[in-house]
């Protein structure tokens, strides 16, 4: 069988099983058993697919068509620019989380010196910002299998990041700027069989209503910021008045929108 008989037969079991974007799933996979990149596919889609690639390839759908999510099968998902590996010990970077290092990015203050990130993950916002910036920069999570992706997408992406198992914040230490996309996703809500079933919920869930992380991050970023210090969180997109409530003590309180125009990042700055 050659390449592109094994795309088509791919695309139509994965679009039999209601996958969403079938055809580049069935790429993204096919690629992937064959230890190339999609580029390579398109030009080679001549070739005899070999029974290893073979084997391969129909696990993966396999494990698509039962919800894994693609990114847990190649192992990797892109993010502002940057590939970094995921497990499901983190949860996948979402598109949607480049709109907090961009407001991180354009902070009024020029160069914040210290960066902390709260529940850094795969540590893709940590990462980023140690190597979009000079800063110095921090990381906890409370999961110790998530510190150990993080610290390995450090390393291989050259980013310098000081990573601590912790809850929140370290006791006694100082930020400029406070950074995290915790979790935020209410007990009640439903997610897709994706997320739901394959991401951690360490990393998801935040109580009944969603905003549990958030009534103790606030506080705890209220005592560890410099003067002047900036907080900067992703939200739900049903959260950006609960939020704003906690945050009344604050200054420059601003919410952001992404892409799709729902409420996605709040910011705001410690009162002096
Ligand atoms: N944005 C994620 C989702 O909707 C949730 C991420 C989070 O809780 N920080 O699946």
């Amino acid at each position: 069988m050659t390449l592109k008989t094994a795309l088509l037969q791919g695309v139509k079991l994965l679009g039999d099983a209601g996958i969403i974007e079938p055809r580049l799933t069935a790429e993204v996979l096919l690629a992937h058993a064959t230890q190339h990149d999609r580029v390579w596919l398109t030009a080679h889609s001549d070739e005899e697919l070999i029974e290893l690639w073979w084997i391969h390839y129909g696990r993966y759908l396999h494990q698509r068509r039962e919800g894994t999510p693609t990114q847990y099968i190649t192992g990797k998902q892109e993010f502002y620019g940057r590939e970094f590996h995921v497990t499901p010990d983190v949860l996948i970077p979402r598109p949607e989380t480049e709109h907090l290092i961009e407001a991180a990015l354009a902070g009024e203050t020029a160069c914040p010196t210290s960066i902390l990130d709260v529940g850094t993950g795969s540590g893709a916002i940590a990462i980023t910002l140690a190597l979009e910036t000079q800063a110095q920069v921090t990381a906890t999570d409370i999961s110790p299998a998530a510190l150990r992706v993080a610290e390995e997408n450090a390393s291989r992406l050259g980013a310098e990041v000081n990573f601590q198992e912790c809850d929140l914040i370290p006791e006694g230490s100082k930020f400029d700027l406070i950074v995290s996309n915790p979790p935020y996703v209410a007990l009640t809500e439903s997610l897709p069989r994706e997320v739901r079933d394959h991401e951690p919920h360490l990393a998801l869930y935040a109580g009944q209503d969603g905003l549990a992380i958030y009534r103790r991050l606030i506080p705890a970023a209220a005592r560890a910021l410099n003067p002047g210090g900036r907080l900067i969180v992703e939200i739900g997109s049903t959260q950006a008045e609960a939020v704003r409530e906690m945050l009344s003590a604050w200054t420059n309180v601003r919410i952001l929108n992404d892409l799709a125009g729902l409420p996605r990042v709040a910011t705001a700055r410690i009162s002096t």
